[in-house]
């Protein structure tokens, strides 16, 4: 008769026996030996806080400043809150009558100008769990889409279901401004996509126990689910509240008015509005009053001008054109661009409303041929002049970079 040859329980007695090659192994015994290996080696200390050296808040924004361009404002706020959520992770330890209250973050910019990136580049320094989750597909629950507990799903993934470093986690949740009430009204109707998922929401941000489906997606009644305490963990929402500059210059306007007016409107900007954003913007374009309360670091990310997109071309650590040359170096090919080349990349990214996102794709339409005949003539060096770029890029359909 088969029976586990570490505690001896018969086949029977088991939910599953495993055979070697002169014996057996339980399920309950793979279990405590995967327990102690984990003591002994630690492989999950991959998310060991204790290991982690804390970076003050200069040495995470010059982190932040090798892969993105401007932002400063942006950069400080994220630098100062992830350094604070550390120090609260540290707290949380030991008892202390004054407790750390967590600053969740909301990044408000126009698509395109860094805000996954930011949370990305975060991403890449830490060694606590991060993930990065859509607004767009979450409703209510019991209504078609994901369930609002998915978003922790995709961070016990991340952290190997190791519920503790999973607690100690950050949250991006992009397109924040899509779960917005669809009108100033509360509506009689549902409003599964918007006010509902707010209302879901609001339960994570706040700091709560949640059950949490470990697979994500749809909830199944015979799910395990896994218990995740919020309190920790730190969300990161970032959206682009289209059409905000509107609610912004309304309260401005509305402010301004009596003796002060003059002074005061001469002093705003008024091609860069998102400035002067404040939670009460927030509120008019549809969030509800307890979210905005749950997100009390309030920043936003300007919009890329000819002189930031020209940087994000060739500064960054993982530059597009940095790239390029990567992959010709690779073939042992010295790849240059012609100065007034970058120039009209920019100027096309600009003139096409192509944004940051659009310069990928510009590279791409101006390098496909090189990059097809590489090699083929064993040229050592290749300089792409402006000619060639402008030649290369009209043969091209711009208007379908736009909708890349
Ligand atoms: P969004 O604000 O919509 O989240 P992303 O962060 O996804 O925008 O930006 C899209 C791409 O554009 C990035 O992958 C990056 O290559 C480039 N990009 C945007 N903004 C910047 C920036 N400030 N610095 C460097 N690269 C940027």
């Amino acid at each position: 008769m088969d029976r586990c040859s570490f505690c001896g329980r018969e086949k029977k007695d088991t939910n599953l026996l495993i055979a070697g090659i002169s014996g057996h192994i339980c399920d309950r015994c793979i279990e405590q030996a995967h327990t102690i290996v984990e003591e002994e080696l630690g492989s999950s200390a991959e998310f060991d806080l204790g290991e982690i050296k804390l970076l003050k808040p200069k040495e995470i924004n010059s982190f932040l400043d090798l892969y993105v361009i401007g932002q400063e404002e942006a950069k400080k706020y994220i630098s100062v809150a992830v350094y604070n959520h550390y120090k609260r992770l540290m707290q949380s330890d030991t008892k202390d009558d004054v407790e750390i209250e967590k600053s969740n973050i909301i990044l408000v910019g126009e698509t395109g100008t860094g805000k996954t990136l930011m949370a990305r580049t975060i991403a890449k320094m830490l060694h606590i769990p991060f993930t990065i989750v859509d607004a767009t597909v979450l409703t209510e629950a019991g209504y078609v889409g994901e369930d609002i507990e998915s978003v922790l799903s995709r961070l016990l993934q991340v952290a190997d279901y190791n519920v503790e470093a999973a607690e100690k986690g950050i949250v991006f949740i992009d397109e924040i401004d899509k779960i917005a009430r669809k009108g100033d009204n509360p509506s009689i109707t549902r409003d599964v996509s918007g006010e509902g998922v707010q209302q879901g929401l609001l339960k994570l941000l706040e700091g709560s126990i949640v059950n949490v489906p470990p697979q994500g997606g749809r909830k199944h009644p015979d799910q395990k689910m896994i218990p995740v305490n919020t309190k920790n963990i730190l969300f990161i929402c970032g959206g682009a509240f289209d059409g905000i500059e509107r609610k912004i210059a309304n309260r401005l306007n509305t402010q301004v008015v009596g003796y002060t007016a003059v002074k005061e409107t001469a002093a705003v900007d008024k091609d860069n509005l998102l400035q002067y954003i404040a939670p009460q913007d927030l509120k008019a374009f549809g969030l509800i009053p307890e979210i905005i309360g749950r997100l009390p670091v309030l920043t936003y990310l300007e919009p890329l001008n000819e002189e930031a997109l020209r940087r994000i071309l060739t500064e960054p650590k993982n530059a597009i054109t940095k790239q390029y040359e990567k992959l010709f170096e690779m073939d042992g090919v010295t790849l240059t661009w012609d100065k007034k080349v970058l120039e009209y990349i920019v100027e096309k990214a600009v003139e096409f409303k192509l944004g940051a996102r659009g310069l990928r794709s510009i590279c791409e339409a101006i390098m496909i041929d090189v990059m097809f005949e590489m090699n083929s003539n064993s040229e050592k060096e290749v300089k792409i002049g402006i000619k060639y770029a402008k030649k290369q890029l009209e043969k091209t359909n711009l208007k379908r970079l736009r909708a890349a």
